[in-house]
């Protein structure tokens, strides 16, 4: 039997108890399955532009016009979904003792000598997005770049109306800054 619209919702908030769960993750899913989550959760952000695909409980990659961007539910924008959306976020490094302690007081916290944890912020709503915790200097970890023209096509036969390259444009974004901060000085 197909899951009620009521459910489905119930679902992403977390309220089904967990027998009813579990019968839906152990059942086939219904073939529009996606496509209704889409129109659940297009409900529930107050702008217009389509969501093709979340990104986790506040990002969306969404359709504006002819481009593909990350889009908080709060309306804040996060550039292309080819580039990693954390270089647009406001970041708290968490690499020594005390701040590390504020979050696992006494002996749980991880070892400050060994890694540092990153906290990724809405700019917009100050929502806590992703923490990644990962050895120093590692770089800004990309957690998800989804092909969506694959998936639209091949998946769920239903093809966006444009067709995108599907490649990681993260260091566009580094440049830009490069260049923002004016070249480097040359040798002599
Ligand atoms: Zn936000």
């Amino acid at each position: 039997m197909p899951l009620s619209r009521e459910d489905l919702a119930d679902l992403i908030d977390g309220r089904l108890p967990w027998p009813q769960v579990k019968a839906i993750v152990s059942t086939p899913k219904d073939d529009d399955r996606f496509q209704r989550l889409l129109e659940v959760l297009q409900t529930r952000v107050a702008w217009a532009e389509r969501i093709l695909m979340p990104l986790g409980d506040h990002l969306y990659v969404v359709e504006k016009g002819t481009e593909r961007i990350v889009k908080c539910d709060c309306g804040q924008e996060f550039g292309d979904w080819r580039c990693n959306w954390k270089l647009h976020s406001l970041v708290l490094v968490r690499d020594g003792e005390a701040s590390l302690q504020e979050i696992w007081p006494g002996r749980s916290a991880p070892d400050p000598r060994l890694c540092e944890v990153r906290e990724y912020i809405c700019p917009g709503c100050a929502t806590l997005l992703k923490v990644e915790t990962v050895p120093f200097g590692y770089p800004v970890v990309f957690d998800a770049l989804p092909d969506l023209d694959v998936f639209y096509r091949e998946w769920l036969h239903a093809p966006l109306s444009s067709e995108s390259a599907c490649e990681d444009r993260s260091l566009t974004v580094i440049g830009q800054w490069a260049a923002d901060r004016g070249a480097p000085p040359g040798p002599n």
